[in-house]
């Protein structure tokens, strides 16, 4: 999962871009409202956490312009505590959810991770296809029951194809959705980590679609493009 954090005080944004790499996910960042609006409105971001006072361009006009133009992703605005009514104009331009500053890292996490679920469709925090299990809370990944190691690029791919279980993901949607924009998108790191999770994985789990991608297949299921 890719997210991206635009926040201008310094301190607070390399906290948030920290506790969110650790959390496993591929993080951008911008310090203004300008760069903000610019990557959120060119590159796929599964959630964005954004800040509502911003140098350059506010965030108030930086989510109105990303809905106006059809950018959908969820995001999740921060206020100042005492600022109800910002809350009200963030959720009304088009907001998923806020925290208000100051706040502990663990309710970013929270809501992120509530956040990328629903962006997703799914409503529960442990999501299953067929015998895999994610609990997105533990960051943990059982198969019927027993759990799966997995090295943390395995993990953040896996997550990202449970999250879409039954859909046909492109080689470019994981790139895109598992990297940070310094990535190397020539590289073919996708495909070793697919190869090295079917090992750790029921045979025929992980299909390849030609010419499309990838699809975790429920057993019982299908998959569709
Ligand atoms: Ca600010």
């Amino acid at each position: 999962m890719r997210l991206l954090v635009v926040e201008d005080e310094p301190d607070l944004n390399r906290q948030l871009v920290d506790a969110l790499s650790d959390a496993g996910y591929a993080v951008d960042t911008a310090l203004d409202g300008e760069e903000g609006h610019f990557l959120g409105d060119t590159e796929p971001y599964d959630t964005v956490v954004l800040d509502l006072g911003l140098p350059l361009m506010d965030g108030i006009s930086v989510l109105e312009q990303w809905r106006r133009n059809q950018r959908n992703m969820p995001v999740l605005i921060l206020t100042a505590r005492d600022r109800w009514s910002d809350k009200v104009a963030g959720m009304d331009a088009g907001a998923d959810d806020y925290v208000a500053k100051p706040f502990h890292m663990e309710e970013i996490l929270a809501r992120v991770r509530a956040l990328l679920r629903r962006g997703a469709g799914h409503a529960s925090s442990e999501i299953e296809v067929g015998p895999l299990r994610l609990d997105t809370r533990a960051s943990r990944v059982t198969l019927d029951g027993a759990a799966i190691k997995l090295t943390s690029h395995e993990f953040r791919l896996l997550s990202y194809l449970v999250h879409h279980g039954g859909r046909v993901v492109s080689r470019t949607e994981l790139i895109e959705h598992l990297y940070d924009q310094d990535f190397d998108r020539d590289s073919n790191t996708v495909e070793v980590f697919i190869g090295r999770l079917r090992k750790k994985l029921p045979d025929q789990m992980i299909k390849t679609v030609r010419g499309l991608g990838y699809c975790l297949e429920d057993p019982n299921g299908k998959c569709t493009e």
